[in-house]
């Protein structure tokens, strides 16, 4: 029986996982929706976050949220790509972590969300956690206490 309490994942911090906000693709929030859409599609993400100007974690802008935000009632208004601005459709509701959680609350988070972005005291935009990053990580650490335990 893994005890995840009492092991070394439980000693893992969030800092130790996370991809560096400069490894990061990531949108202003005063960017037109269309350079958004261009970012997310040419990056192949289905999301990234959205950062002020002097770096300020504002929230995550996903190819859904825009593409729901253009569509008409008998077609696609692509005009508003160029009208309307990341602020207007981003989502500013959401979890964040501090680097200094542990792994087990990254664990708990990205079960509904395929990552989580990592926030400083003052606001600042530190990085994300990945879905793939904790998996990885945990799929590591059940291989190498599946030999111990059957050795
Ligand atoms: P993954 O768990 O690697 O599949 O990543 C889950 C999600 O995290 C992706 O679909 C993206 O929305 C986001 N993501 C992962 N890596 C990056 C990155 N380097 N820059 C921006 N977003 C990323």
């Amino acid at each position: 029986m893994l005890d995840l309490q009492s092991t070394e994942l439980q000693k893992l911090k969030v800092e130790d996982l996370m991809i560096p906000a400069e490894k990061v693709a990531h949108v202003q929030s005063l960017n037109p929706l269309e350079h958004a859409l261009l970012v997310l599609v040419k990056t192949g993400y289905s999301a990234v976050p959205v950062i002020s100007g002097n770096f300020q974690f504002e929230g995550i802008v996903s190819k859904t949220m825009i593409i729901d935000s253009i569509l008409g009632i008998e077609r696609f208004e692509v005009e508003k790509l160029s009208q309307h601005t990341v602020k207007d459709v981003m989502e500013k509701n959401i979890p964040t972590l501090k680097r200094d959680d542990d792994f087990l609350k990254g664990l708990k988070l990205v079960i509904n969300h395929p990552f989580v972005c990592v926030v400083g005291e003052n606001g600042t935009f530190d990085g994300i956690l990945t879905r793939r990053v904790i998996l990885k990580r945990f799929n590591r650490y059940v291989h190498e206490n599946k030999q111990i335990s059957s050795s």
